[in-house]
Order: C-alpha cells, then structure tokens, then sequence
C-alpha cells in the first residue's frame, strides 16, 4: 500500500481494463482532495506534478508533504513528475521520492527522444522508479497555461512502427502516445484516433498513457480503455471545478475578504470530479487486488 511506482498498478490496469486516473496538482488542497477521492472508492492513483506548474508552486517545498500523505494513504499512491523540463530535474524529483518521471523529450527527433530517454530509465531504474516516455506530440498547453513547444500548435500522432522501436530502445515502463487529445480543454468536438490507439496496443506491450484526458465522453474512455489506456492524465476539469467554486463563493458573497471563505470550495469540487471519473474510469474497489 501506500507510496509505490506506477509499474504494477498500471500493468493490472492494463490486464483488468481499467485505468488509474493521474490527477495534476497545483496545492495541498487539490493533493488531499485527490487523495480523499481516491481512498473514499480504494482506487490507485497518481499524484501528478507538472513542471509547467513550478513557476506557481516550489517542488522541493511540497514534495515532502505529498510523500508524506502518500505514505499515509490507505490506497496504493504513486508520485509521478509530469513533463519534466530536464534529465536534472528527473533526478531531483527522484531525491525528493517520487516513485515515477517523465521528461519533455517528444519534441526531439526520434533518435535524440530514445537517447535521453534511455539515460532516464538507467537512472530511474537503479532506484525502482517507474519511467513514462512519450512519442508523438499532443498540442495544447500542459496544465492548461504555459508556452506551446510548436510554432504550428499541431498535434503529431503517435506513429504505431515507431512506438514499438521506441519502447523496445529505452526500456520505459508505460508510454503516452498522441492519438487526438489535447491538453486543456476541447474547442470543438476531439477526433480520437482510436484505430490508431489499437494499433499501437497490439505492437507494444507496456501501458499506454493519454495526456489531456479532460473533457472526453464516457464512451470515448471506456474505448480508450479497450485499446490499452491504463494511466490518464487529468487537470484541466480540475482547475475549472475550482474556479468555479471561487466564483460561486464570490458570488455568494461579494464583500468578503475573508480568503478561507473564499477557497472553501474548492477541496469539495475537485473531490467531486475525482470520484466522478475514477468510477467512469473503472478504477475504483481496486486496491485489494494490488
Ligand atoms: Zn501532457
């Protein structure tokens, strides 16, 4: 129980066809929202921090509390390092114990992505830390703000002959493949590659991951989970749920200047779509069997 890599939760996903929900936090607000979700249904979970979001909260000042309740949680809870800016601070991550990494290297060229991917597998490794690699290039902004890797903000689809070279090369424990999510929210209707997403399933063996799972149709998750999703990265909902909560609280009470008044709702409103999706996502009761 407790603090754990991702390889045997996402590997019984995997097998049992459902997938762990990895939920972006920004505060110990929304980590003990997450947690309090997740241990409420005895589903795994992945305690995510993107590094887009470092500028806001210092990873080496929280990543001691969010160890702390992952120890404590009566659920199996894996630290996850989500688009690490550099091999660096996958290595500082690992020194502050988190159990899992990935670093931003999909934008490289193929050749350049396996090299520093492998150099991460050989360190994450030595020390039982799971590593997530990633080929393709899903568009939008990481946590849903931030600066966009491409000029043209054009997703380029995972292809399936590749994924598998990749996989093979570096040794990553489960791969995020671009399949027609984005991250941050939909403008539009997604068009999910689904065929593709099966294609890749049937060459690779290890889980597949999909960033930007916010605002996708149960349908379209249960279908993912056919085709071998196992861990989906989750945030933008979030974030909406809790400024909703502030406006509403505002609203309620335009004068106020009292800021816990303020922000009162938002552990409640981020518990609520946790619970909402890891039930969608078929991860919940699941503890037991890890
Ligand atoms: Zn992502």
């Amino acid at each position: 129980m407790a603090l754990v890599n991702m390889d045997e939760m996402l590997i019984r996903a995997k097998e049992e066809k459902y997938a762990v929900g990895a939920f972006d936090l920004i505060n110990m607000e929304f980590a003990e929202a997450i947690l309090a979700g997740a241990a409420k249904l005895n589903a795994p979970v992945i305690l995510s921090t993107a590094a887009v979001h470092f500028d806001y909260v210092n990873m080496e000042s929280l990543a001691p509390s969010l160890v702390k309740l992952a120890q404590d949680a009566p659920i199996p809870v894996a630290l996850h390092l989500d688009h690490g800016s550099s091999l660096e601070m996958a290595v500082q991550a690992i020194r502050l114990g988190y159990t899992s990494v990935q670093v931003d290297t999909a934008h490289l060229p193929f050749e350049e992505n396996v090299k520093v991917t492998k150099e991460i597998v050989k360190i994450a490794h030595s020390v039982n830390v799971s590593v997530e690699g990633e080929l393709g290039y899903v568009s939008g902004h990481e946590g849903d703000h931030g600066e966009s890797r491409f000029d043209q903000d054009e997703p380029i689809y995972t292809d399936p002959a590749d994924a598998l070279r990749f996989v093979e090369e570096t040794g990553i424990d489960c791969l995020a493949v671009s399949i027609g999510t984005v991250h941050g929210l939909f403008k539009g209707e997604p068009r999910i590659d689904l065929d593709r997403m099966q294609t890749i399933n049937n060459k690779v063996s290890v889980p597949l991951v999909i960033h930007g799972g916010s605002g996708l149709s149960e349908e379209t998750y249960k279908k993912l989970i056919e085709c071998g999703m196992a861990k989906i990265n989750f945030y933008a909902e979030l974030s909406k749920a809790a400024v909703q909560s502030i406006q509403n609280n505002l609203n309620r009470n335009p004068e106020t200047t009292n800021i816990t008044q303020v922000l009162a709702g938002i552990r409640p409103s981020v518990q609520e779509r946790v619970e909402s999706r890891i039930k969608v996502w078929g991860s919940d009761n699941k503890y037991s069997f890890i």
